[in-house]
């Protein structure tokens, strides 16, 4: 059963993904050159294919598999996977700008998980106790250190697996710090829901078991990301891969805590957050800092964060460790395509047909900033577009700013966006500030100090940008029409096919 349906989607797990990006030139990239884990990995990502918010230069490109790791013999690590829209879409079977609807409709198609028998384990071909001699996990896996004033190496797509007796499963990539040969750091942003599911076993004074899933199909990765109210506490979002792939994630019973993992994991890290036991970031390097952010800045080590006593660290044969560099256009894809398919899915459902785009810009790493497109047909829709704004930071708490558009401009087009916002906006009518509304602690510029209005970091002002036309002077706005010519006969090596739609107006 299993087989058949695997075959029908293809892509499966993390090594269907890479068979398939290997069939469209560009897309990976593979080096036997040994690279150093600490900084170097990181700093060769960020100029061939990071984008996004990290430092320039950058640019989008590959997704990088190092096959040669120092120190690591026989390791190999995997960076950007789902670092282009582009490359999104081909792993999600479908065109990079309906990838909105896809997940949203994914939502709408959720399958939980099942459960499988240790004949599937994959994620078990080669097991290692930590009850065994010379066990350590910083010789076992290299874990990036990403710039070389963080706190220390970091597993940074590592998928959380926790569960609570009354709340079901939940899954989230958190950041996990390297400590010692059995203990990760794990940190929470506020209101995660393994953290509650923390909160509540250690005020009965139980470790909460999990597993920490690592190289996966990327369906697993970006279905994960959804947040509450889409995917409220309670909900386990790996329903939302189901739904993806038409099939369910296949989970097995870990071998060291009573939990589940992913089966066709390359590697997963047993083990359990223990109670009333908190240690410093960066206690091993004193650098301040933990890593590099979503928002592209090197966010302070946090002092006092929960424990992961590791029990076993368990990997498919010849395992990849998938990583992404922090900041960028994987985290772009990972945060802003699921914010994309709650906010469209939140304006159908309250505006059927109104809201026909939305892109999680990359400029905000898919959190911070929305661009929607209307399609206005009356005065009232003036009106109607900004109740639209307000659906969409009422839907995703961390959203800051959202630019709204007509519909003759190209919301994945910055250019085009930037146009609409020079010529369809007066600032003083057409900018609306909203003060003091919950937000996200990564953003620098969310702090008391910086606004002294703000009662606190993570507290922030929202502004919605109107950039669509009023609809009573729509005939002052309309587009130098340029006549739709089929390129093809002019240009055949730019455009290979001819024009489906232009060109008849020129033959006639
Ligand atoms: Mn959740």
């Amino acid at each position: 059963m299993a087989g058949s349906s695997q075959q029908q989607s293809g892509v499966h797990d993390l090594r269907s993904a890479l068979d398939r990006l290997r069939r469209h030139p560009g897309q990976l990239l593979e080096t036997d050159r040994e690279v150093d884990p600490i900084a170097d990995l990181a700093g060769v990502y960020r100029r061939v294919g990071a984008g996004g918010t990290v430092l320039r230069p950058t640019r989008i490109g590959p997704a990088m598999m190092f096959n040669r790791i120092s120190g690591y013999a026989g390791s190999r690590v995997l960076v950007g996977l789902m670092a282009s829209r582009e490359r999104v879409g081909l792993l999600l079977d479908a065109p990079p700008r309906r990838l909105t609807q896809r997940m949203g409709q994914a939502v709408k198609d959720a399958i939980g998980p099942v459960d499988v028998g240790r004949d599937k384990a994959l994620c078990q071909e080669v097991v290692h106790r930590a009850g065994d001699p010379g066990f350590d996990l910083r010789k076992l896996l290299p874990a990036p250190t990403n710039t070389e004033e963080d706190a220390g190496p970091y597993f940074c797509l590592g998928l959380v697996l926790g569960s609570d007796p009354d709340m079901g499963t939940d899954v989230t990539i958190h950041r996990l710090c390297v400590q010692s040969k059995d203990e990760l750091t794990i940190f929470f942003a506020p209101g995660r829901h393994i953290d509650n599911f923390r909160r509540r076993a250690e005020a009965q004074g139980r470790s909460l078991p999990v597993s920490v899933n690592m190289g996966l199909d990327p369906a697993i990765h970006i279905g994960a990301t959804f947040e509450a109210p889409t995917t409220p506490y309670g909900y386990d979002e790996l329903a939302i891969a189901g739904g993806l792939r038409g099939r369910p994630v296949e989970l097995v019973d870990c071998l060291t805590v009573r939990q589940k993992c992913i089966a066709a994991a390359e590697v997963v890290i047993e083990g359990e957050i223990l109670p009333d036991t908190r240690m410093a970031e960066d206690r091993n390097t004193h650098s301040g800092h933990a890593m590099p952010e979503f928002p592209g800045y090197n966010g302070p080590a946090n002092p006092a964060l929960p424990v992961m006593k590791v029990t076993a660290i368990t990997t498919r044969k010849n395992p990849i460790l998938q990583t992404l560099v922090g900041p960028g256009e994987e985290h772009v894809s990972l945060a802003g395509i699921p914010t994309e398919a709650s906010i469209y899915n939140a304006c159908e459902a309250a505006m059927p047909g109104f809201v026909t785009e939305v892109y999680s810009h990359s400029a905000g790493g898919g959190k911070f900033l929305a661009v929607m497109k209307v399609d206005k047909s009356a005065a009232f829709d003036d009106g109607r577009a900004r109740q639209a704004a307000l659906v969409a930071l009422g839907t995703y708490a961390e959203l800051k700013n959202v630019i709204l558009v007509d519909g003759d401009v190209d919301i994945f087009d910055t250019n085009d966006v930037l146009w609409a916002m020079q010529t369809r906006m007066q600032g003083d009518r057409d900018i609306l500030t909203l003060p003091g509304i919950a937000g996200h602690v990564l953003d620098p510029s969310q702090t008391p100090e910086y606004n002294p209005l703000l009662p606190a970091k993570g507290v922030t002002a929202k502004t919605i940008f109107d950039a669509t036309v009023p609809w009573e002077h729509r005939e002052m706005f309309v587009r130098a029409p340029f006549r739709d010519v089929d390129p093809h006969p002019y240009a055949p090596d730019l455009f290979p096919e001819p024009s489906g739609d232009g060109g008849s107006g020129h033959r006639d």
